[in-house]
């Protein structure tokens, strides 16, 4: 695509699921890519290896660089040691993928404090501190830049049991909007996708079942999940010149599901 050779790129939580197919993915397209993993280098390593050998095929002279960069999203100083790192061995940091994100099942009236401030410190305050941390260096150096939030077709569907996290990928649409407005005049895009059911270990609890596999793909107009692959073509896309114009939108990437597959017949009198 038009515009990620040789661009910087950092993927966070990209050690599994959509992260890491869009760690591979942009570096399919020549992007340098920055892999974040939370703990330890070795949860990375797959992605490393798969990334470069689908850009380059040979990774001994591979003209993609790859960077493991340790950052836990939820701890502000893991984040501005993480952007700072990257931008001192990449030279400068062009796009963002905020794809950290974790989530806890439990009716809404349950949810412990604890909880619920874990999942909003990784999946939305630890997306808008990327993203802080990451514009006030496109502005120090006066260059354009890209943010891509991953966030969820529960953006504006609520989801029960889940409400830290619907509460987390609602704010996102505002996180991407206001930032999108924010900084417009000064050639930063910030866009979101919105990916429907996706097979991710984030899904393991029905992805290796197919009764209940096929139950959560009965709700799905295109009439099965999406993949990572899937979900990471979309970022390519946002991150690239081709979507030059498109600013403050959440692209839902998810078979039609936000279309509600109750209304693929009529049932009004
Ligand atoms: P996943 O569990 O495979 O990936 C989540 C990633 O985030 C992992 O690499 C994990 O290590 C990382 N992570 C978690 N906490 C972190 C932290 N504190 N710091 C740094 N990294 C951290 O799941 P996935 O499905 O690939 O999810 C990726 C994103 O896509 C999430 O934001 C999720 O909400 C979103 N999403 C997924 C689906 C789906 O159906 N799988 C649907 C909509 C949205």
């Amino acid at each position: 695509m038009i515009g990620l050779k040789g661009k910087n790129a950092l993927i966070t939580g990209a050690t599994s699921g959509i992260g890491q197919a869009i760690a591979i993915r942009l570096a399919k397209e020549g992007c340098n890519i920055a892999i974040n993993y939370r703990s330890y280098p070795e949860e990375a390593a797959d992605t490393e290896e798969m990334a470069l050998q689908k850009s380059c095929g040979n990774i001994e002279n591979c003209g993609v660089k790859s960077l493991l960069v340790q950052g836990d999203v939820s701890q502000e100083s893991d984040i501005v040691e993480m952007v700072n790192t990257v931008v001192k061995e990449f030279g400068s940091l062009d796009i963002l993928v905020n794809n950290a994100g974790i989530q806890t099942e439990s009716p809404s009236h349950e949810v412990t404090t604890a909880d619920f401030d874990r999942v909003i410190a990784v999946n939305l305050r630890g997306a808008y501190l990327c993203a802080r941390e990451t514009i006030k260096h496109l502005l120090s150096v006066n260059r354009p830049g890209v943010i891509i939030n991953i966030s969820s077709i529960h953006e504006i569907i609520g989801r029960l049991l889940y409400i830290s996290y619907s509460i987390s990928k609602g704010g996102m649409e505002n996180l991407t909007k206001t930032l999108a407005l924010e900084y417009a005049s000064l050639g930063i895009r910030v866009n979101a996708i919105g990916p429907g059911a996706t097979i991710t270990p984030m899904n393991q609890a029905w992805i290796d079942d197919p009764e209940k596999k096929a139950i959560v793909e009965s709700h799905i107009p295109m009439g099965r999940a999406g993949s990572s692959e899937e979900m990471a073509a979309a970022v390519a896309f946002l991150a690239s010149d081709e979507a030059a114009y498109i600013t403050g939108q959440t692209l839902f990437v998810d078979g039609g599901l936000t279309l509600y597959a109750d209304f693929r017949e009529s049932w009004s009198a």
